[in-house]
């Protein structure tokens, strides 16, 4: 096994003193302390950034709002989709450099880096870029009372809402940050990105992007650092005017809270769950281990969306158990720039630390572990993948996001049983069913508390479909034409003639 090499120009780029993207142009407040961006394939220092400064910030939002006042605002929609797809092509043509930095920072498996964290996000941007042009109020019919001659007609602009923070977390750096700020630009907004502590150089690298792309000084701003500390200042700025979160769910319902009480600013909150995957008794014994292995494992787990609870018929568990074993422990763990490995580390040693917890309290509360649920003997932030047998609906395997590869299994008897199980949880962001049978399928799809169910698919989103949670998931919705919402104040006029 050998990692492929690594360009000139990402070792170039890893060389470089890091810290913000203001107006235009790095920025580094060379008195502000730096932090480490760790390697967790090697858990080595990669490169170390400097925090933006209480100064830096300001200046990040000032620029966005000026660049908001003065021009991007103003810009036409057709320009604004044309500029949002020079960068799009930007972000292919320098693929393979994106996809490096961010494996290096993430622990993300190559082909994953390049297949979602540019091809996929690319196809994101595109997606927003073409909704440039398409931005609609409506007209409508009133029915006031006139008593004369006069007339009334009333309509609705969709009008950006201003400078829109985004605040990212550090599964996918580049992908949930393109949500974001493709989103905002298409609408007119324009940004400040604060990516993950654990990764935060990709979108330095593609907001340099953006300005070869022509998108104006100012438009898409980068600030890092301790989340804790910018993001609650970013959130109280009086020019950030909206904020988009994705992240954990404590930390979200605290920036909902802080985006309200800084002045009921609009908020939209994509955060994490507990997603549950249903099998239904007519479904196969190896369709079933291949479900739970594409909806719970890639990218070691590490997706929102991601399924942690599988419920198996009582009948076909014991099967489904010996056979996802096997399966797991096949999967060759390896470096993530070996084009070869097929499941890489976590993409930091707190998380890593946090897993090893969960394993240990699953133990202790009498899980019956199926495969792993242990570090593989490697260098970096390595974790087995993992299935647990627990014993309950209660145990809190069942119960806490792991965000890891960490599937628990629970058998059930009856369907009512099952749909019980699956909403027994204060989150829902996803869910997913199992069944030959549509009918079933049908029948159960209004019955799941999710904001996304999938039939015999997991973890697959689609730019032209809403994404969001429900529950203690989040508020609001990405993609789809619900995106606009997001970025947008609804202003009504009526006037009378
Ligand atoms: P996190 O909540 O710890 O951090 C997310 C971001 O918030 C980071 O940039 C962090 O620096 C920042 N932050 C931390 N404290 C803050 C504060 N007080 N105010 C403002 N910002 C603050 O999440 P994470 O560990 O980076 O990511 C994992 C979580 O994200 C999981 O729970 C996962 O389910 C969730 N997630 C949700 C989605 C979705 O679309 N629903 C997508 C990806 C990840």
């Amino acid at each position: 096994m050998s990692d492929i090499p690594l360009l000139p120009e990402v070792q170039a780029f890893l060389a470089r003193r890091h810290g913000q993207f203001i107006d235009g142009q790095a920025s580094i407040d060379a008195d502000s302390s730096t932090f480490d961006v760790v390697n967790p394939a090697t858990t080595r220092v990669l490169a170390q950034v400097h925090q933006a400064s209480s100064d830096e910030l300001q200046q990040a939002v000032d620029s966005a709002r000026r660049a908001f006042e003065g021009r991007w605002r103003d810009t036409s929609p057709a320009r604004r989709g044309e500029l949002l797809n020079r960068l799009a092509d930007l972000m292919l043509q320098h693929r393979e450099e994106l996809a490096q930095i961010e494996t290096l920072c993430s622990g993300k498996l190559i082909q994953i880096s390049r297949g979602f964290e540019v091809d996929y996000a690319v196809q994101f941007l595109r997606y927003f870029a073409g909704w440039t042009t398409k931005i609609q109020g409506r007209t409508a019919s009133l029915s006031l009372p006139s008593a004369g001659s006069e007339q009334y007609m009333g309509y609705t602009l969709r009008e950006p809402i201003g400078v829109a923070a985004g605040i990212v977390p550090w599964n996918f750096s580049i992908m949930i940050a393109v949500w974001k700020f493709g989103a905002a630009l298409s609408c007119g907004c324009t940004t400040v990105i604060k990516p993950s502590e654990f990764t935060p150089l990709t979108m330095l690298r593609v907001a340099e992007l953006a300005i070869e792309a022509g998108i104006p000084a100012g438009v898409l701003n980068v600030v890092n650092g301790a989340g804790g500390v910018l993001g609650p200042a970013l959130i109280e700025h009086p020019a950030v005017a909206k904020i988009s979160f994705t992240g954990s769910v404590p930390t979200g319902t605290g920036v909902g809270v802080a985006a309200l009480k800084a002045g009921l600013k609009h908020v939209t909150l994509e955060l994490g769950g507990k997603n549950p995957a249903g099998f239904l008794p007519d479904y196969p014994v190896e369709k079933t281990v291949d479900g739970i292995l594409e909806a719970g494992y890639m990218n070691q787990g590490q997706i929102c969306a991601s399924a942690e609870r599988f419920y198996i018929h009582r009948s076909r568990i014991d099967a489904v158990q010996e056979l996802l074993a096997k399966r797991l422990a096949a999967i060759p763990l390896g470096s993530p720039l070996d084009e070869r490995s097929g499941f890489g580390p976590v993409a930091n040693q707190a998380h890593y630390q946090k897993l090893m917890r969960f394993f240990q309290q699953a133990r202790a509360e009498g899980g019956e572990v199926i495969y792993g649920a242990e570090s593989a003997d490697m260098d970096g932030y390595y974790v087995k993948p993992t299935a647990i047998r627990a014993r309950s609906q209660h145990d809190l395997i069942m119960r806490e996001e792991t965000f890891g590869p960490v599937g628990s299994l629970l058998a059930y008897d009856e369907v009512d049983e099952l749909a019980d199980y699956m909403n027994d949880t204060p989150f829902g962001l996803s869910a997913s069913l199992w069944t030959q049978e549509l009918s079933t399928a049908l029948r159960l799809i209004p019955r799941v508390e999710a904001g996304t169910v999938w039939v015999n698919m997991h973890n697959f989103l689609d730019p032209a479909l809403p994404f969001g949670g429900a529950k203690q998931s989040g508020i609001g919705r990405e993609f789809g034409e619900a995106y606009i919402e997001n970025f947008t104040e609804l202003k009504t006029v009526m006037i009378r003639y």
